[in-house]
């Protein structure tokens, strides 16, 4: 293929908690190029270091790959759209980056990987962009940047798609009403799709007044295409566009925790061994800690997340794998690792010594005093130790994932594990951009 004027447009912090969407804007900035343009790959929806605190939601960021020529014209609209769609007088910080390359450079990639993993300051990312000289547009603070070079950076080593059907301006702010039960069909009929429903709650819909109606999550395009005319609703959506996203795939775990920093914000992985026994706080949370290359690291695992269960039943000598965010210090605790993962690697044993069994009545045998000894109160037999008994243990080796409710949008869900989606290439006859003319279903 020729790579000519192929150009990356990175996109982040158009929305406020108050409104607007990025992806949205996405969708939106696709309806405006799609007859200018040649689109060459799947809009990117990318989900960074969900740890940092400034996030409105769940801290994602967008990028389109298009072939272009006069693009200046193309540029200013791109710019004057973001601008209209972005909720800059509530707090949006908009941030748009435009890189004339077939391929990210191994910068791009490197800052990418490190706005997945860590908390990058605005200084940073301005030297970023001047000694990269990369062509940028930021009406604010310039914090959008981070997010929209990171977008443009992203490799995906496994990826998933979304589904995002939108509502049309009329009905933003109005209760989604869909039914549950073709939510819960179109999980049972197509395998690859995950974490639209749990137990009787919806999942595939946002609760904010945002213009996202649902959202599709699945590995395969078709079967999302196919899952989205089988959700029963009264409303019609204005379209749907399809995402490439590292949502589902645990991607900012990909990481070693740097134990001897523990910086705040930071995601990623710490093995260790279980040094400080599990206690159970006044919120049910519970709280243990782990020594790892000499370094002790306090960790917690929330009661939403349904795995409490599983560190409650650590004990002394276990060894773990860990995900999750470290917690900046508060008056309660030192930093302490918000637990996402729990892989149990190894179980020590559970063991307790107790009064030795007479081994001819059967019966608890009595100590005789301080180093004594054990005797039979029936037979009068001796024994001179204790017994080791050891107690089967209540949990297994394994991985533990949080339940559904209390999952990330990075998050790998348990059908998830140990798989990889690595080749879809870009096909254009999908139709993964759509606008809904008529009627919604069926259609
Ligand atoms: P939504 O999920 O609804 O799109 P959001 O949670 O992505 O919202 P934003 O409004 O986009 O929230 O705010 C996130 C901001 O954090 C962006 O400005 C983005 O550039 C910035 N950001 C992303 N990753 C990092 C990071 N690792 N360090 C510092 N800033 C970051």
């Amino acid at each position: 293929m020729d790579n000519s004027n192929i150009i990356h447009i990175g996109i982040d912090d158009t929305d406020s908690k108050y409104g607007m969407c990025t992806t949205n804007l996405a969708y939106e900035l696709v309806q405006l190029l799609k007859q200018k343009v040649k689109f060459i790959d799947y809009p990117k929806l990318i989900r960074l270091n969900p740890n940092i605190p400034w996030k409105t939601r769940g801290n994602g960021s967008i990028s389109l790959k298009i072939k272009a020529t006069n693009f200046d014209k193309i540029r200013t609209q791109i710019i004057d759209l973001t601008v209209n769609l972005s909720d800059i007088k509530r707090g949006a910080n908009p941030g748009i980056v435009f890189y004339y390359q077939d391929l990210a450079s191994q910068k791009l990639i490197n800052f990418s990987r490190s706005a997945l993993f860590k908390l990058i300051s605005r200084s940073t990312v301005k030297k970023f962009l001047d000694s990269n000289k990369l062509d940028y547009f930021s009406p604010g603070n310039g914090q959008g940047l981070i997010g929209a070079i990171s977008a443009i950076g992203y490799q995906f080593n496994d990826h998933t798609f979304e589904l995002i059907a939108y509502r049309k301006k009329s009905e933003i702010g109005n209760t989604r009403k869909i039914n549950l039960d073709s939510v819960k069909s179109i999980q049972h009929k197509y395998k690859t799709i995950f974490n639209s429903y749990y137990k009787n709650r919806i999942l595939i819909t946002p609760r904010g007044p945002d213009p996202v109606f649902y959202g599709i999550r699945g590995d395969d395009i078709k079967s999302l295409i196919c899952a989205s005319k089988m959700i029963k609703t009264d409303e019609t959506p204005k379209g749907y566009m399809i995402f490439k996203s590292n949502q589902g795939t645990s991607s900012h775990l990909d990481n070693l925790i740097d134990v001897s920093k523990l910086e705040p914000y930071s995601s990623g992985k710490i093995v260790g061994i279980v040094s400080k026994l599990p206690t159970v706080n006044k919120g049910g949370h519970v709280i243990f800690s782990i020594t790892a290359n000499y370094n002790d690291v306090k960790c917690i695992t929330y009661k939403p997340t349904g795995i409490t269960n599983i560190s409650m039943n650590l004990i002394i000598g276990d060894v773990v794998r860990v995900g999750g965010g470290i917690r900046k210090a508060s008056k309660l605790h030192d930093r302490i690792l918000n637990i996402e993962l729990i892989e149990i690697l190894k179980l020590s044993k559970c063991i307790k010594l107790i009064n030795p069994r007479c081994q001819n009545c059967n019966k608890n045998m009595k100590s005789n005093g301080s180093n004594q000894g054990f005797k039979c109160v029936k037979c009068k037999a001796k024994c001179t130790r204790k017994f080791i008994h050891e107690i089967p243990r209540n949990i297994k080796c394994g991985s533990y994932i949080p339940i559904p409710t209390a999952h990330r949008h990075l998050t790998r869900p348990l059908q998830r594990i140990g798989m990889k989606n690595q080749n879809t290439s870009f096909d254009r006859n999908i139709s993964w951009f759509h606008i809904y003319k008529h009627n919604f279903s069926g259609e």
